[in-house]
């Protein structure tokens, strides 16, 4: 089977020089483990920061070894009671074509509910973390003004919904492509979105919000931190979930520099991590499994054909080429 290695810590924007697809045997499982054969490989904005040798909520990626992260396979040998050959599961070990997994770190994922991809998308992490970040760290409440960043991406475009089904008033979404803003307007159900590529971010958020926001869900940092905090309201909440402006900067940004604001506005700004709230797992898919099956609820996703282009997902998705969940599909 192959998998990709770490070769190289990048430096600010990474290269495909800094990686390597490697052939290595495929092993066979072990007592109380399950050979995987993987279907579908997750590429995430987190994984800039593991390729780091720095100390984060999550531990770097180790050269020259596999890189691992969310992935969907089936079964095809198993020493796990439980486990089947032929079942299908959720496990960490991904950007590898085949992995041996322990049994408790397999969840058994049903294709007959969703789409296989959608356990690492909309039913998966990046769901999780839209809807616990508005329910819980923002604390959506009716009549919000809700503004999200990164809003065409896999947690941007369920927050945007989820935050219209909890009863917004209004919902503004930002995204780096005209393509992208009609498609938050038009498929997302969005009252406004703006591209923050065709002017400030200030100015194009207090046009689409000139009576403020109550919520921001803050996906980018930078210049989109400033904007939302200078267009909040007195109590106002912002989620901060990610700043994917600056994984890949070199020198730390100069924004927000209004950040005095907070004091006046008596804002409160909170970060988010989603496995804080895996308590919420079970009300989550009942609830977003529901507004699926009702229609209330629209996912996209992006997905890049075979192994040796997972890299090129990794790097396309930094640069905004996903529009929704961007997925690695393996073909067999
Ligand atoms: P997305 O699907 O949103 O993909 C990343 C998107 O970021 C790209 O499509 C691109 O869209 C946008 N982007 C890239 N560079 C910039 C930039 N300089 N300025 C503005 N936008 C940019 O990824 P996810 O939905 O998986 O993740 C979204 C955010 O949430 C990330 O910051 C991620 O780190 C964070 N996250 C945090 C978690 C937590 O537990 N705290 C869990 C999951 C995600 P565009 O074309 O619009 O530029």
């Amino acid at each position: 089977g192959r998998e990709w290695h770490l070769t190289a810590r990048p430096k600010g924007w990474p290269t495909p020089d800094g990686f390597a697809l490697r052939e290595t045997e495929i092993p066979a499982p072990g007592p109380g483990e399950v050979l995987v054969r993987n279907l579908h490989l997750s590429v995430d904005p987190y994984m800039r920061g593991r390729m780091n040798d720095v100390k984060s909520y999550v531990p770097p990626f180790q050269l020259d070894q596999p890189m691992d992260g969310g992935a969907v396979g089936v079964v095809i040998a198993s020493e796990a009671e439980g486990l089947a050959v032929g079942d299908h599961v959720l496990h960490g070990l991904g950007w590898r074509e085949y992995a041996v997994v322990k049994a408790e770190h397999a969840a058994r994922v049903d294709p007959g509910v969703a789409p296989l991809s959608a356990y690492l998308g909309v039913l998966g992490m990046p769901g999780l973390t839209a809807y616990a970040g508005l329910l819980r760290v923002a604390g959506i409440k009716e009549g919000d003004v809700v503004f999200v960043s990164g809003a065409a991406g896999a947690v941007g475009s369920l927050v945007g919904q989820i935050a219209k089904l909890k009863g917004a008033s209004r919902v503004i979404g930002s995204a780096g492509s005209d393509e992208k803003v009609k498609t938050l307007v038009e498929e997302y159900g969005f009252d406004s979105a703006f591209n923050y590529k065709s002017g400030p971010v200030a100015e194009q958020l207090k046009a689409a919000a000139p009576d403020g926001i109550d919520v921001y869900f803050d996906n980018v940092g930078g210049d989109h931190l400033e904007a939302a905090i200078g267009s909040l309201n007195v109590h106002g909440r912002a989620a901060i979930c990610g700043m994917i402006a600056q994984y890949n900067a070199t020198e730390p940004p100069a924004a927000p520099r209004n950040l005095a604001l907070v004091i006046g506005k008596r804002l409160r700004l909170e970060g988010l991590l989603v496995r804080d709230h895996f308590d919420l797992q079970e009300q989550f898919v009942t609830e977003v499994g529901g507004w699926l099956r009702e229609g209330k609820l629209h996912y996209r996703e992006t997905a890049v054909e075979g192994i040796e282009n997972a890299l090129d997902a990794f790097l396309g998705l930094l640069r905004g080429q996903n529009s929704g969940k961007m997925i690695v599909s393996l073909a067999h």
